[in-house]
């Protein structure tokens, strides 16, 4: 990767100027290549620690669906096993226990055909769950092909254009044809039959969203299962569901119990979580379950020997902090079935209040109600011209809150909307200080004479920086 100097060639002239009081000797270093000599540690944590207090306030971030919030024990678990090395599982074998009890935790929750055989591992997050969930499925499809003596040079999956990004990485960066189901009127996801329309025989899966990055809402993962097994009985055509539950597969289970979506549907085969969103652990940690051995081909998973014992992998990473892996066991161990629901329950009453609110201020209009996860989207209403959802982002910057607002994909680019992610810890009283804030910029807003039309020219901050498709809503 390229990271270009922001500042040009100027490095030299732009010296870090260490304030004297927090050392001896006035000093200067450079800020772009690597100092001669050393300084005190207290010098450069200073240094540090006063670079980052520019960095918004993590806890005002309404654009993350990642935890921002933790218990002093957790955050003392994870101080205490910084060190470990999640690889390692021959020398810290215990911590390897936690990640195979949290992974059994998950195939019971998710309701695995066989929980004592649960098959899963922890990732990095959701991103590196999608690449394995994918990888799974392209390995599979292409076993059956060549088992019957049919061609594997053109696998394709089928999917909303809603979906986040790391969807988009796997199929470019695994070379699988993406096959997007684009918006259609106020259709913001993957439905059914738009699903079945894309599939063929060289089709690797469907990816059904529970928690759609752009409004929050559930896909239809019963429904396109059933329009599946429909296919099949028609075509013969057997396709697969991968769920990618970042979010929803920590709030469903709670919160919804008789939404099916798990692996009580035959057809899900592979389900992915990110313990660091809804599973309430700071980040990085996801989980990848598929529904039984023979979902995950054994043709992926390498067997190491080298740190001692017969270690079998299924990741893209070597080396990873195992300190997540054991904040997400105290989180099921501390909260229990009952604690995670309470927590869940607490998102959701804020997110269908918060809405319910905002949807009355007047000039609003909800796209999502925070009824699925605790997540909503709203429109600036279409008659009014004074302002636009970007003017309004930018208003809220002022006092710290970090409200995204973005354009949807394909063929809804006229849609511009504002999201909220309510997460652990936005509590009723924030919500109403977030509230205060909005009814003290509408009249000002409503008094500029012409509405921003990007987030660019409204001086609002940038989405979507990593992807290929501008303005893409937050990165996770
Ligand atoms: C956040 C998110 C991802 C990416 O997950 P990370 O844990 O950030 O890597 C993938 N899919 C969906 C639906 C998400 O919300």
């Amino acid at each position: 990767m390229t990271v270009r100097h922001p500042h040009g060639g100027h490095g030299e002239s732009r010296d870090l100027a260490v304030n004297p009081v927090f050392s001896r000797e006035p000093l200067r270093v450079p800020r772009y290549a690597m100092p001669d000599g050393e300084m005190e540690p207290s010098t450069a944590y200073q240094v540090v620690h006063d670079e980052l207090m520019l960095d918004g306030n993590a806890r005002q971030n309404l654009a993350t669906f990642v935890s921002t919030w933790a218990e002093p024990e957790a955050r003392r678990l994870m101080d205490e096993c910084a060190e470990k090395n999640m690889i390692d599982k021959d020398e810290y074998p215990q911590t390897a226990e936690l990640e195979i009890r949290c992974v059994h935790m998950l195939a019971r929750l998710w309701h695995a055909p066989d929980p004592r055989d649960a098959v899963g591992c922890s990732t990095t997050g959701s991103s590196e769950a999608a690449m394995l969930g994918g990888l799974a499925l392209k390995r599979r499809w292409q076993e059956r092909r060549r088992a019957e003596g049919r061609p594997t040079d053109r696998p394709n999956l089928v999917m909303g254009v809603n979906v986040q990004i790391c969807w988009e990485k796997f199929a470019d960066y695994f070379e699988v044809e993406p096959r997007y189901v684009p918006m259609e009127g106020d259709r913001y996801h993957l439905t059914p039959e738009t699903a079945v329309e894309l599939c063929d025989e060289n089709t690797i899966g469907v990816v059904a969203v529970l928690g759609s990055t752009f409004d929050g809402s559930y896909e239809p993962v019963a429904g396109i299962a059933a329009a599946l097994d429909d296919l099949q009985a028609r075509t013969g055509l057997d396709i697969p569901v991968h769920v990618d539950a970042a979010s929803g597969g920590m709030i469903a289970p709670f919160l919804d119990p008789d939404l099916h979506w798990d692996f009580r549907l035959p057809r899900v085969a592979s389900i992915n979580t990110s313990g660091h969103k809804y599973g309430l652990v700071m980040p990085g940690v996801g989980w990848a379950l598929w529904r039984d051995r023979e979902a995950l081909p054994d043709s992926l998973v390498f067997h190491v020997n080298y740190l001692g014992g017969d270690m079998p992998t299924f990741a893209l990473n070597f080396s990873r902090p195992g300190a997540q892996v054991v904040a997400q066991y105290y989180n099921f161990l501390r909260l229990g079935f009952d604690g995670y629901r309470r927590v869940q329950r607490t998102c959701r009453d804020v997110a269908t209040r918060l809405a319910a609110e905002i949807a009355r201020l007047g000039p609003f209009e909800l796209i999502t109600d925070g009824g699925d996860i605790p997540v909503f989207a709203f429109r600036v209403r279409e008659d009014i011209d004074r302002f636009s959802v970007f003017d309004v982002s930018a208003a809220l910057r002022e006092r710290g809150w970090l409200v995204p607002a973005y354009t949807f994909p394909k063929n809804r680019t006229d849609l511009a909307v504002l999201r909220i992610v309510v997460r652990n810890g936005f509590s009723h009283d924030l919500a109403d200080l977030l509230l205060d804030d909005l009814r003290r910029i509408l009249p000002r807003l409503d008094k500029q004479s012409e509405p921003h039309r990007d987030a660019d020219d409204a001086g609002g901050f940038a989405h979507g920086a990593e992807t290929k498709n501008p303005r893409r809503p937050g990165r996770d």
